[in-house]
C-alpha cells in the first residue's frame, strides 16, 4: 500500500517530529476515532507526543476506546484543540478527502507548515496534503492504518488497546462485515487483530448495544409509522420532521443507521432518509449493488458521495421534499430494476 521510498519518508517526518496531531472528519464514526487513536496510541508508545483532533460530537458508543483522553474536540475545547494543531510537525489527515469535512479545523491546517499525509478511502481526495495515502476500494481506513504500520515501522508496534480501536474502525466501517469487505485481506487483518486478544464479542455490544430507550423507540416509531416502500421501485424511505425528533428527546447520533433500516425489507436496493433541519432537510442515500446514489444527490440534492452512500439537501418542505422524491423514482425504474 505504501511505497518504499514513501514509507522512508514518512518515517524520517516521524522521526524527526516532536508533536504529532491525527485529524479526523465531523461528526466522527468509529472508523474516524477507531483508526485515529490507533494511529495515536503508536506514535505514542514510540516517545512522541500525539494527540487526535476532532471537529464535534464524539459519540457515546465510542468514548469507552483505549486512548480516548488522548482526543480534543474543537467544538469544544477550541483553544487547546487550536494550540494542538499550530504546534504539531507533522499532521495525519484520517478518513476524509476534502478538509471542508474538518469545519472549523480546516482553517488552522491551512495555516500550519507542518508535514502533512493523508491515509484515505473516499472516492477523489483533494489536494491537500504533501503526501497522500487513497485508496477508495477498502472498506475502512482502520486495515489501511494497520497496514501503514506495518509498512512504515521496522518492529512490531501493535498491542491489545492499538488492536481494538483497529477493529472496532474496520467492524463499524463495514456494518460488522456486512458491506465494504467481501475480499480476503480484510479477514486476514482481522484474524491477526485477534492475535493480541481483543475482546471481539465486548466490543461488538459496547458499540452496537449502546442505545438510549428513547433511540430505540424513536426506531420503532420509524418502522411502524414512517417507512414508505415503494416494492415496484425497489426503494423504501424514513422521514422525521423536527417535531418528531423532539418527542422522542432526540439526542445527536440517534438517527444513525436508520437510512440502512429499509435494507431488511426483501428486495428493497435504494433506500432514503429525510431529516428535518433548522433550515434544510438532510438527506442520506444508500443502494445495495450498482445503484449510483451519488447521481441521484448530485443530479437533484447538491449533494455527492460514493455509488453505495451518498447524501444532500434540500431546502423546500418536507412535504415538497417528499414529493419530488418520489416523482424521480419512475425515470430510475431501469436502473433499479437491474441485478
Ligand atoms: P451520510 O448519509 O452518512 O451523511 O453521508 C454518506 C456519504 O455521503 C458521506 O460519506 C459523504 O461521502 C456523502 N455526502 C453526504 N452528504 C453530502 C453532501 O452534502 N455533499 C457531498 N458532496 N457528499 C455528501
Ligand atoms: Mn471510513
Amino acid at each position: 500500500m505504501v511505497e518504499e521510498g514513501v514509507a522512508r519518508t514518512i518515517r524520517s517526518w516521524i522521526e524527526s517530529s516532536k508533536k504529532v496531531v491525527v485529524l479526523t472528519h465531523t461528526n466522527p464514526d468509529g472508523d474516524a476515532i477507531g483508526s485515529s487513536l490507533a494511529l495515536t496510541l503508536t506514535l505514542l508508545k514510540l516517545g512522541i507526543e500525539a494527540h487526535v483532533v476532532i471537529p464535534d460530537g464524539l459519540p457515546d458508543f465510542l468514548r469507552w476506546l483505549p486512548g480516548i483522553e488522548y482526543s480534543t474536540t474543537f467544538a469544544y475545547r477550541r483553544e487547546k484543540a487550536i494550540e494542538i494543531v499550530e504546534d504539531a510537525d507533522l499532521i495525519f489527515c484520517l478518513d476524509f478527502n476534502d478538509p471542508k469535512r474538518i469545519n472549523g479545523v480546516e482553517e488552522y491546517l491551512h495555516k500550519s507548515n507542518a508535514k502533512k499525509v493523508l491515509i484515505d478511502h473516499h472516492q477523489e481526495p483533494l489536494q491537500f496534503t504533501d503526501i497522500a495515502i487513497s485508496e477508495t476500494w477498502r472498506g475502512s481506513v482502520g486495515e489501511m492504518v494497520y497496514i501503514f504500520l506495518q509498512e512504515v515501522f521496522e518492529e512490531n508496534l501493535l498491542d491489545k488497546d492499538i488492536a481494538t480501536c483497529l477493529y472496532v474502525a474496520i467492524m463499524t466501517d463495514t456494518g460488522n462485515f456486512n458491506y465494504a469487505s467481501s475480499y480476503p485481506e480484510i479477514f486476514h487483518i482481522v484474524g491477526e487483530l485477534m492475535k493480541y486478544d481483543i475482546e471481539k464479542d465486548r466490543i461488538y455490544s459496547n458499540v452496537y448495544d449502546a442505545f438510549s430507550e428513547d433511540r430505540m423507540r424513536l426506531q420503532g416509531y420509524c418502522m411502524q409509522e414512517k417507512m414508505v416502500v415503494f416494492p415496484e421501485y425497489h426503494t423504501a424511505y424514513i422521514s422525521l420532521t423536527d417535531e418528531e425528533l423532539h418527542k422522542f428527546n432526540h439526542r445527536k447520533g440517534d438517527t444513525e443507521g436508520f437510512v440502512n433500516i429499509p435494507f431488511s425489507v426483501k428486495g428493497v436496493k435504494f433506500t432514503a432518509l429525510f431529516l428535518e433541519k433548522k433550515d434544510r432537510i438532510k438527506i442520506s442515500f444508500r443502494s445495495r449493488g450498482q445503484f449510483p446514489v451519488n447521481l441521484v444527490a448530485s443530479e437533484h440534492y447538491q449533494g455527492g458521495g460514493h455509488i453505495n452512500a451518498a447524501g444532500g439537501h434540500s431546502f423546500l418542505s418536507m412535504k415538497e421534499t417528499l414529493a419530488g422524491f418520489e416523482s424521480l423514482l419512475p425515470a430510475y425504474s431501469k436502473l433499479l430494476g437491474d441485478e
